[in-house]
């Protein structure tokens, strides 16, 4: 026997224990060395430290000191994914309480260990229906273990041993929670794997069950006591071994390509069951993802809706005209005193080229009075060609002619508001009005209309310009010129032409122009600032909603710490748990994603349909960027949890009830 190379070779072996400040040693220096093809049983009384062996052995653990060497690879040098890999294609472990996943089905619960080793559904889905049915399980295939017995669930827990071809199967206390008969049964079924060459180890403190294997080791307090072979008899013996492998760690599955899209997708449905279990909670959690996408999606759109609308109204005036005031900028205080803007720039700028008509316009707030009616109102003093410019028509009467306005003709034309006001339903023309106390002579009534710059409760009298200017307010000055530009001409070359010719004249820039091009960029800028802030708030909900996303993930981490800890035991790299966990915590992001946009929808139309008023403006955008975020938050937030899933010590893990 000594030639030969032993499969798994301990040596020096010890472990201790962190306990009370100080360490509790558990094996004190372990020298032993496991052949190909032995059945052997290690047998002691409890707490002497025989599970700590095994899991020494079953690469669960790491010893505190001495080495453990698999094939004479020292285990100590492996990476944790290397490890994973010997528990995945080189051991098997059989446990005394089977360690089952209690959501999957028997048939399922036996292909975990080929899924992390990348085997095709369909070639799993074989394999273990023949192991389950070589144990006897034929019929329970689809049984969740939580429906079948001790003893089924023990032969469920050997088939998955076997499933990656369990070269070396470790069993601690395999018989321990079973009955006598449903004991022997396992025995039996280990002697036989044994005759068909699997190298068993076999933990017990019972003398009858070690008496079926080949080779007894006696523990006691964490140290060999005896190491004797032994003629199998007792409740399940097989013939001795018919062949015995001493290959390398080798895979029974070939390589395939796909197997990494095979373990995501296996991810996946593990994550898909794991929500579907624990449906309420994922829904609660879902809610703050939909809450914050909602949010952020449907101001998205109001915004949009109401930029739009507005953009819609000031295109509808159809003109396109550039205003000059006084001053600096809107708003100048000092405006009233800049009194540079005269008659003699309105006949400069209406000689222009891109001049399609020129109004000046000096405005005064004043009182309207009729017989005994008293109003406050604007009066305009403005040109013949103002009309034009604004694309104002006359509903009653006619509007004033150019040789009105040279004669300072004491006439006017009222806007809808004055004549309702002053004449209810009698004809207002030939009548006269007083404006302060200059009185005018009513020649014609606007058409009522629609402008966002008109409050629509406000009472407009427009007069030649140079009467109001000689007898109304007494100025030299224009308070604005309004330019309609031809046709043909673009608004911001007419605006730079403007600036140059004005300035030229006054000798420096004391005026502002404001065109409906200003004013559209103005209202875009205005909404996109409200767009952002009210998004900012949004995007706070959806951190707040991602921070719940977290919580869960970590009381689901901690919920299936056991999960985990077979997960790894069965040969789960610790990025198999990773993205087990940051799938699950991105798919209830996406999903809660896409539930929020399509309610964001639903909850868009209802509005509609029952205040037309409101405009909602969808965008792909918005809807893009909120799915991507949703996911963002899954990764993020999810990324700890999961992380800390993939760190669990297995053996820590595994004892977590
Ligand atoms: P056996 O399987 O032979 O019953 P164990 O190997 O489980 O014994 O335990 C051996 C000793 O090590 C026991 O005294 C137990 O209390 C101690 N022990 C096992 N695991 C831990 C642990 N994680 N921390 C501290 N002490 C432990
Ligand atoms: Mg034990």
């Amino acid at each position: 026997m000594t030639d030969r190379q032993p499969l798994l070779e301990l040596k020096a072996v010890r472990r201790s224990y962190a306990q009370g400040g100080g360490e509790l040693e558990v094996l004190h220096g372990i020298n032993l060395k496991i052949y190909p093809g032995e059945m052997t049983a290690i047998i002691g009384p409890s707490g002497s430290g025989k599970s700590t062996l095994m899991n020494i052995i079953g690469c669960l653990d790491k010893p505190t000191s001495g080495t453990f060497e698999v094939n004479g690879h020292d285990t100590s040098q492996l990476s944790p994914d290397e490890l994973a890999a010997l528990r995945r294609d080189f051991f098997g472990f059989i446990f005394q309480r089977y360690h089952l996943l209690g959501h999957l089905s028997a048939r399922e619960n036996v292909e975990v260990p080929a899924i992390y080793a990348g085997v095709k559904q369909g070639k799993r889905a074989v394999r273990s229906a023949e192991l389950l049915t070589q144990l006897g399980l034929a019929e329970r295939i689809d049984y969740k273990p939580a429906h079948l017995s001790g003893g089924q669930q023990q032969r469920v827990s050997i088939a998955r041993a076997l499933m990656n071809g369990g070269q070396i199967i470790l069993a601690d206390e395999p018989t321990g929670a079973l009955d006598t008969k449903s004991g022997a049964e396992v025995m039996k079924i280990l002697s036989e794997l044994n005759a068909q060459g699997h190298t068993i180890i076999l933990v017990t403190h019972d003398p009858k069950i070690a008496a079926c294997a080949r080779r007894i080791i006696a523990i006691e307090d964490g140290a060999i006591k005896s190491d004797q072979p032994n003629d199998p008899v007792g409740i399940g013996t097989a013939d001795a071994p018919q062949e015995l492998s001493s290959s390398l760690v080798k895979n029974i599955w070939a390589k395939s390509f796909g197997a990494f899209y095979d373990r995501f997708k296996e991810a996946f449905i593990m994550a898909w069951r794991a929500m579907l279990a624990n449906r309420m909670r994922t829904l609660l959690t879902m809610l703050g993802i939909i809450i914050g996408i909602m949010a952020v999606v449907s101001v998205v759109a109001l915004a949009r809706g109401a930029s739009e609308q507005i953009m819609a109204n000031i295109s509808s005036l159809g003109t396109n005209t550039i205003t000059i005031y006084p001053g600096e900028r809107m708003g100048d205080v000092r405006s009233g005193r800049v009194r540079t803007l005269t008659e003699r720039d309105l006949n400069a700028l209406s000689g222009q080229p891109f001049a399609d008509s020129v109004s000046p316009s000096v405005q005064s707030s004043v009182l309207l009075r009729r017989g005994n009616l008293e109003y406050n109102g604007t009066a305009q003093g403005v040109s013949a060609d103002m009309f034009r410019v604004y694309g104002y028509v006359p509903a009653q009467g006619r509007l004033f002619t150019a040789q009105e306005v040279e004669r300072n003709a004491q006439i006017c034309v009222i806007d809808h508001n004055t004549a309702v006001n002053f004449f209810g339903t009698q004809d207002p023309i030939g009548q006269t009005i007083l404006v302060n106390a200059v009185p005018l002579a009513v020649v014609g009534v606007l058409e009522e209309k629609d402008s966002p710059f008109v409050r629509p409760d406000s009472l407009n009298v427009y007069m030649p310009y140079k009467a109001a200017m000689t007898r109304l307010v007494k100025q030299d000055y224009l308070s604005s010129i309004v330019v309609r530009v031809a046709d043909g001409f673009a608004t911001a070359v007419a605006e730079r032409a403007i600036v140059r010719l004005l300035t030229a004249r006054h000798g420096r820039q004391d005026f502002f122009i404001q065109s409906s091009d200003t004013i559209m960029k103005s209202i875009s800028s205005a909404t996109l600032t409200f767009t952002l802030l009210i998004s900012a708030i949004a995007v706070i909900s959806l951190v707040v909603g991602g921070i719940g996303v977290m919580n869960i993930m970590l009381v689901s981490v901690t919920e299936r710490t056991r999960e985990i800890g077979i997960r790894m035991a069965v040969g789960a790299r610790q990025s198999d748990i990773m993205a087990q966990f940051l799938i699950e915590a991105v798919m209830v992001c996406l999903i809660g994603g896409f539930a929020g946009v399509a309610l964001t929808f639903a909850v868009g139309s209802l509005v509609q349909y029952f205040a037309p008023t409101v405009v909602l403006s969808f965008s792909v955008l918005s809807v893009l960027a909120a799915v991507i975020t949703s996911s963002a938050i899954g990764i993020v937030f999810g990324f700890m949890p999961a992380r800390s899933a993939s760190r669990l010590n297995p053996i820590e893990a595994l004892a977590r009830e």
